[in-house]
């Protein structure tokens, strides 16, 4: 189920709680009521031994779900079974994993007491609960990819006009804030969780969403309803200065924003109480403007292909080209520079010019690209550790990734770039923690520190020498193997050890004549029996007490080098996003070395200019070679450019590339141009190619209209607009008057004059140029040779005689009699004018000559008389006089019609 509305709060008991209550279950069954009870909404494993055991309801599921053999537990005093179904402790991440996948929800139940060291029943608890917002399992997440889990909140406090949503990648530990005015909150809301594509959604549970949040509610997050008074400023305030350890939350720029402080508190609420660790990595919350970034809308996102292609694939996209990165930090980091384009120009020529530098300091980006193979994800790992997932490998890999900081400083320490120095400064070498990991752990532990034997020799006195007695005594086992061969004569006798029976000495069926009398048989198998002697088990101690002493002492110790890890967890995430922004602008700088790219200037004045641009993709993936082109545009001389030219002639690649290219230059990325002058642009708006929402019951037609009224509505002189064939979804004359009128709108609107790149099919349309100044006409050059179109992909100042729609098709194979048959239609339509309503009736049968009679009704007959007049007339033999009394007839006869 895509959208499981679930509720946290503890319930009631359930109706199935009761019954076996009634029935008086055995103490196991009771704990497992009381924490269903309290996770009613979740699958609860529940630990038993080295199990992770389901019931009821929840074994019926999940062994659907995960294809495990579904069994059933002792019946229940009433006489019924209870279904049943298990997984293995050691294998629980993958089926937690897939149940989550799923849309479920998951309860981990623990025993958190040794069973040796009870006699009575084990407690157990819930130790973490894991939702698709906060599953961090590495399986689940995509390196490159963050993984969000919003809250919204509706109502803050005296205060009812904003709608606050935060957001966090419990992973990495990026925690956002931010606020929308309630009456546009909704869509906006929508349209920032349509790029960013959270995993969950938290609501107080009085937040109705299909009422409340319409826009949001399409999007069919997975949704967790919590308790109201969560939601409430005071809880959130209090609780949020407690996790940042701060007094106040002016600091983060979060003061006089009560619903950013409401979504983010419930959030880090919900966060405690799922994980129930005390998330050390969520220790730096961000407040961030609608004005601080270049706005791109959902649609805009799509049309230009920016992290998928319009069929959702990666290949294809902006970034799958660009994106160099080497790191998972960088990757996160490019694609969410892409998400939210930078609008600052002091930032933007900042990242410029350390690109630049990186760009032409070609040996340097090759070492710092090197060294950057060796960092793991740093983010990540620091994550792992607050929620206290990190096994003694994660520390190994956290050491080996902070060990390339030093390196990566001195590689770096000849530039000059401000914004490369101000990183540089940031990274912390850690070496108080990268020291303690490396003195405590192997370099090649196991992935679990359940598992043991990765604490090095000298780090404790203790351990160490539970190791010498540990290993005293498997030594002593091995000598008495020696011993006892030799003492029975049996040379195949072997001393062998199980979980189940311990050390035992295994003697084969043809020497059991020879075995000593004081051997006390244990367990006979189909090769032979299996014995122990006291001297054996008091090895057997020896071994097997170290070994749970060890095991113990190692994790122990494990978990206090977790904890001092653990504090330097800010001053590692600095670092880690350092080594990722320098990861970044290396990328940056060899796109721009390997793809000929040039460094954009950030125009004070408002002067669009790129001269021979290129399109990013296209020109990496098109046969033939790739024709770049100009683009000039202004808020005066040249505000709206009329585009056009044929279909297929590369109106719509660009458009799209001049999108891509201010795009990238306000991420500070070098563009695919020889030159380009680029003004700080509010918004992108781009409406290329037909998008669809049948999904949503719209018509493309209807969406069409909807994002070109968003464009009229909002747009900007800071704006930059594309259209793209705007009004061809309906009938001829309206889409031409629509199409006319949106141009007309958008280049004669005194106040706001985006720069608009309007591509049509409307020939017609060229005509504003002529009455309207800031109107140009531009045109995709295209030739006819012989029967065929040549696109020769220049746009040409200047309006496109035709359309060559025909050749086109002709192109696309359309059957020859079609294409016969549409040009003596198109013959016709340009002999005669369109009939009223734009609606001609094509009823005149293939073949006909005289064709332009049949197309539309017959033209009145005063009409016909006047066209029959000129027929006869023949002028050679006219006299001067004779013309002028003609003319003069001829021009009664017309006056006389209507
Ligand atoms: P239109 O929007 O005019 O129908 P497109 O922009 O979709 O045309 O271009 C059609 C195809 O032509 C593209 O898929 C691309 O492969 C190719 N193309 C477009 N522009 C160029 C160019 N400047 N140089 C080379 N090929 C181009």
């Amino acid at each position: 189920p895509r959208r499981s509305k679930l509720n946290v709060r503890p319930m009631a008991s359930s109706s199935e709680a009761n019954d076996n209550v009634a029935h008086k279950p055995t103490p196991a069954m009771q704990q497992y009521f009381e924490a269903k009870q309290q996770y009613s909404d979740a699958i609860v494993f529940f630990r038993m031994g080295d199990f992770y055991e389901m019931f009821y309801e929840d074994a019926l599921t999940a062994a659907r779900v995960l294809e495990i053999a579904l069994t059933s537990r002792s019946k229940d005093r009433s006489g019924t079974p209870i279904p049943m179904c298990g997984v293995p402790h050691h294998a629980a991440d993958g089926y937690i994993t897939k149940l989550v996948r799923h849309g479920f929800r998951v309860a981990i139940c623990e025993q958190v007491e040794d069973a040796k060291k009870t006699k009575k029943l084990v407690r157990r608890k819930v130790v973490r609960v894991v939702s698709p917002g906060t599953l961090t399992d590495a399986s689940y997440l995509e390196a490159k990819e963050p993984a969000f889990l919003v809250a919204i909140s509706l109502h803050a406090g005296r205060r009812d006009t904003v709608m606050g949503i935060a957001l966090v990648d419990l992973s990495t530990g990026i925690f956002a804030t931010a606020e929308y005015p309630t009456i546009t909150g909704d869509q906006e809301i929508a349209d920032e969780l349509s790029i960013l594509r959270p995993r969950e959604m938290v609501v107080s549970a009085e937040t109705d969403l299909s009422r409340d949040l319409p826009a949001v509610s399409a999007f069919q997050i997975p949704t967790t309803s919590l308790e109201p008074w969560w939601f409430t400023e005071e809880h959130a305030q209090t609780l949020l200065c407690d996790q940042m350890g701060v007094s106040s939350l002016d600091g983060f720029g979060l003061e006089g924003h009560p619903a950013a402080v409401t979504a983010g508190g419930a959030l880090i609420r919900y966060l405690q109480d799922t994980q129930r660790v005390d998330l050390q990595h969520l220790q730096r919350i961000t407040f961030r403007s609608r004005a601080d970034h270049l706005i791109l809308d959902p649609t805009t996102f799509k049309h230009l292909e920016i992290l998928e292609t319009a069929t959702g694939e990666r290949t294809g996209s902006l970034l799958a080209e660009i994106d160099r990165t080497i790191t998972p930090m960088g990757g996160r980091l490019l694609r969410s520079w892409l998400q939210r384009p930078c609008n600052s120009r002091e930032t933007i020529n900042g990242r410029l010019d350390a690109v630049e530098e990186a760009a032409y300091k070609t040996t340097e980006r090759s070492k710092l690209q090197d060294t950057l193979k060796t960092v793991h994800d740093l983010e990540r790992l620091i994550g792992r550790v607050g929620l206290g997932t990190a096994g003694p490998r994660d520390l190994v890999a956290l050491r080996e990734s902070v060990a390339s900081i030093p390196r990566v400083r001195s590689i770096l320490n000849d530039f000059r770039a401000p914004f490369i120095n101000s990183l540089l400064a940031q990274l912390d070498d850690v070496s108080d923690v990268r020291n303690v990991i490396e003195k405590s752990l192997v370099d090649d532990p196991p992935a679990l520190a359940r598992d043991g034997g990765y604490i090095k020799t000298g780090v404790d006195r203790v351990l160490d020498d539970l190791r010498t007695v540990r290993r005293t005594a498997k030594e002593d086992i091995a000598a008495l193997e020696q011993d006892e061969r030799k003492r029975t004569g049996i040379s195949s006798l072997k001393i062998r050890y199980n979980r189940v029976f311990g050390y035992y000495i295994e003697v084969s069926r043809s020497n059991l004549k020879a075995v000593p009398e004081e051997y006390q048989r244990k367990q006979t198998i189909a090769s032979g029996e299996r014995f122990i002697t006291p001297r054996l088990k008091e090895y057997e101690q020896q071994v097997l007490g170290s070994d749970d002493r060890i095991l113990e002492m190692e994790q122990a110790i494990f978990e206090a080098l977790r904890v001092q890890v653990s504090a330097a967890t800010t001053r590692i995430q600095v670092s880690a996003q350092a080594l990722g922004t320098l990861d970044v602008l290396g990328a940056l700088a060899e796109d721009a070395a390997r793809l000929n790219y040039t460094k954009p200037q950030i125009s004070e004045d408002d002067e669009l200019s790129i001269v021979e641009g290129r399109h990013p993709v296209v020109e990496q993936h098109c046969a033939d070679q790739f024709v770049p082109n100009d683009v000039l545009l202004n808020s005066t001389s040249q505000q709206l450019v009329i585009l056009t030219g044929p279909n297929m002639g590369g109106k719509s690649t660009y458009l799209r590339q001049t999108a891509l290219i201010v795009l990238l230059a306000h991420i500070g990325s070098f563009v695919p141009a020889q030159r380009a002058k680029i003004p700080l642009i509010d918004r992108i708006f781009a409406r290329v190619g037909a998008s669809d929402n049948i999904a949503r019951g719209q018509s493309t037609f209807m969406v069409e209209m909807q994002e070109t009224a968003k464009i009229l509505h909002t747009a900007t002189s800071n704006s930059l607009v594309l259209l793209d064939e705007i009004g061809r979804g309906t009938a001829t004359f309206d889409g031409l008057s629509i199409a006319w009128a949106v141009a007309e709108h958008l280049a004669t609107n005194a106040h706001e004059r985006p720069k608009t790149l309007f591509a049509t099919h409307y020939h017609e349309l060229t005509d504003l140029a002529d009455s309207i100044p800031g109107v140009i006409n531009y045109h995709v050059v295209a030739r006819e040779w012989h029967e065929d179109i040549i696109f020769l992909r220049k746009v040409e100042p200047g309006r496109s005689d035709r359309s060559y729609g025909i050749q086109v098709a002709r192109l696309a194979g359309l059957p020859l009699a079609t294409v016969k048959r549409a040009k003596d239609i198109l013959r016709g339509l340009e002999t005669d004018e369109l009939s009223r309503g734009g609606q001609p009736s094509f009823n005149a049968s293939p073949g006909t000559h005289n064709l332009q009679l049949g197309l539309f009704r017959s033209p009145p007959s005063e009409h016909a008389r006047i066209i029959e007049r000129f027929r006869q007339t023949d002028i050679d033999k006219l006299t001067p006089l004779e013309a002028l009394t003609l003319l003069a007839e001829l021009k009664k006869e017309v006056s006389e019609i209507e």
